[in-house]
């Protein structure tokens, strides 16, 4: 017993020496962090190269990193994000303003308790408000710093602006008089007054939506480009009116089809309305229930609406079943057909979830392109949505085997899938992680090696063109995009998708280097990719190899370098459960 306690006690001495040591460490680690900020100020030769200033970045980053919750953190991440703004002040890149403020939002949101919150938000304002022109962005951060920190020391400033900017406060706040003036048109389809076909050529040609009791995301599928304003309007109880959302879409006309209204009655959506107010415009409204947030972006090719509505906060879902009979897709479509077949696709697991384990009940496997978008073809002929698929499935049964527990594929067969529809379908089941498969193609035949993305600016221009690639798009509307991005990013989970996308990045590059030859690290890189937009868990994309390269083309083609991949991200999305679980833990 004795020497169990002296065992215990020389451990209990060594942890705390190594926790001192640890907490030393982090403190040199900041203080050298500081040390290179203030030589970086104080350099103008320095601040012409853009790598001193991502050094010092990334020595606050690490240092936050390192201990989230412990007392330099919320200094670090404010540290980083001040760098960040003076790395903008010197490239007049918007993207860089843009991170600086994605960046002080974080110090307010992962650590609101910091008494740098307030300052915080408040620079995030000043910058989106004369720097990035988006008042109306720039109003709801000085209204979370005046209301999350009534004392803070820059909340005067805060109160300053609200009541400069009061023309850019969000709708919902603007009540009844706003909804008397513009009260959307009865969903009635006025046929005379729909203009002749050869003067508006764009048709409201499809609604479509999925549905679970926290997010819905509808579409509107257009025949052709479209403007489109959106507005909110409150419930109006004189009326008995619900909530609305609507879209003024135009020039446009309504598919005759589309005159009934269509029902969801899911718990945040009642039902969606389309009809004629003026010849030329088509109107949406979204009867709602409750409404957190939503989102309204555009897809190309075809040319699509993409909303999504949230609740406050989205429920956990226990089980995959109720949730899929809650809300049932409508009939004849490819989703409907994937998730009726869910049930079956999902066996019970062969081994209990080891305890390690519990954060992830349920992942989704997205095999990239297929059916008439065959993705990208090799040399020799080899398509990449067969590759993915074949892929796709063999990760599924090794995650269902190896790690207990449920895979959704998002499509098991040969089926064409809009990007959109597969992310809907990560949110629908309440997916913990979203893995989409992929092979590169580069005009330049000799390019080779493996990559894996997560959702962020495209950081250089190779990355914007993998994501126009797999977009389908243009280069040029992947820019626009990124200009929309920064709104769309609120919920997703950035931090998780990197540290996950490093985790299988590592694990491919070391396992299939031991197996084969000349395996390429091309690292872990962010982008713009229209498939992981909306994903609410840690969702990335993975570029197993070059189908255009010939020797990575046989490779996509053997069996063997398919079940190393498989297993490559088996292990990785272990090793990320479990490092995930020690940060939740802490
Ligand atoms: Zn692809």
């Amino acid at each position: 017993m004795k020497k169990i306690l002296s065992i215990f006690l020389v451990f209990f001495v060594l942890m705390t020496f190594v926790e001192r040591l640890h907490a030393a460490s982090l403190d040199t680690a900041y203080r050298t962090a500081r040390d290179n900020y203030s030589a970086l100020q104080s350099s103008p030769r320095k601040q012409k190269l853009r790598s001193e200033w991502d050094r010092v970045v990334l020595q606050f980053l690490q240092v936050y990193e390192r201990d989230p919750g412990g007392p330099l953190a919320a200094e670090a991440l404010f540290m980083a994000a001040k760098t960040v703004h003076g790395r903008y002040r010197v490239s007049r890149v918007a993207d860089d303003a843009w991170e600086a403020v994605m960046l002080f939002e974080r110090v307010s949101r992962d650590i609101p308790a910091s008494s740098l919150g307030d300052d915080a938000l408040v620079l995030a304002g000043d910058l989106l408000e004369t720097t990035l022109g988006a008042p109306e962005e720039a109003y709801l951060r000085y209204q979370q710093a005046a209301t999350r920190y009534p004392h803070g020391d820059m909340t005067p400033r805060a109160r300053q602006r609200l009541n400069a900017l009061v023309r850019y406060a969000p709708p919902p706040s603007s009540s009844v008089a706003v909804a008397a003036r513009v009260e959307p048109a009865p969903a009635v389809l006025n046929e005379s007054s729909d203009p002749p076909a050869d003067m508006v050529a764009t048709r409201l040609s499809g609604i479509r939506f999925w549905s679970n009791p926290g997010y819905t995301r509808v579409v509107l599928d257009l025949t052709a480009t479209s403007a489109y304003t959106a507005s909110f309007l409150n419930a109006d109880p004189v009326e008995n009116l619900p909530q609305r959302l609507y879209l003024d879409i135009g020039p446009a006309r309504l598919d005759p089809a589309l005159a009934a209204p269509t029902v969801v009655d899911d718990g945040l959506l009642r039902r969606i309305r389309a009809g004629v107010p003026e010849a030329g415009k088509v109107r949406v409204v979204l009867d709602l229930v409750s409404i957190g947030h939503y989102k309204i972006f555009p897809l190309n090719d075809p040319y699509r609406l993409v909303i999504d509505i949230s609740g406050d906060k989205i429920p956990e879902i226990k089980t995959l079943e109720p949730s899929l009979q809650a809300a049932a897709p409508p009939k004849g479509d490819e989703v409907a057909k994937v998730l009726e077949q869910l049930p079956a696709s999902l066996p019970p697991p062969a081994l209990p979830a080891p305890p390690i384990l519990t954060g992830l009940r349920r992942i989704v496997v997205d095999a990239g392109h297929g059916g008439k978008d065959p993705g990208a073809v090799g040399p020799s002929g080899l398509k990449e949505k067969d590759v993915t698929l074949a892929l796709a499935k063999t990760l599924a049964k090794s995650l269902r085997e190896v790690l207990g527990c449920e895979v959704v594929l998002t499509r098991d067969r040969d089926v064409f899938l809009p990007l959109e529809e597969r992310t809907a379908i990560a949110n629908k089941v309440g997916a913990d992680l979203f893995i989409s498969l992929h092979a590169n193609a580069a005009p330049n035949r000799q390019a080779y090696g493996i990559e894996t993305y997560y959702l962020n600016f495209s950081k250089n221009d190779k990355a914007a063109a993998v994501a126009a690639r797999e977009n389908g798009t243009s280069l040029k509307e992947v820019t626009d995009l990124e200009q929309i991005l920064f709104d769309l990013m609120a919920n997703s989970k950035i931090n998780e998708s990197s540290r996950l996308a490093a985790e299988i990045q590592k694990a491919l590059v070391d396992r299939l280097g031991e197996r084969f030859e000349d395996v390429r690290d091309l690292g872990v890189r962010q982008g713009p990719f229209y498939v992981l937009l909306g994903a609410t868990m840690p969702s990335v994309l993975v570029e197993a190899a070059f189908i255009s390269h010939p020797r990575e083309e046989q490779r996509l083609v053997s069996r063997s370098y398919r079940e190393h991949t498989a297993d490559a991200i088996v292990e990785a999305v272990r090793n990320y459960a479990r490092a995930h679980k020690l940060i939740v833990s802490r």
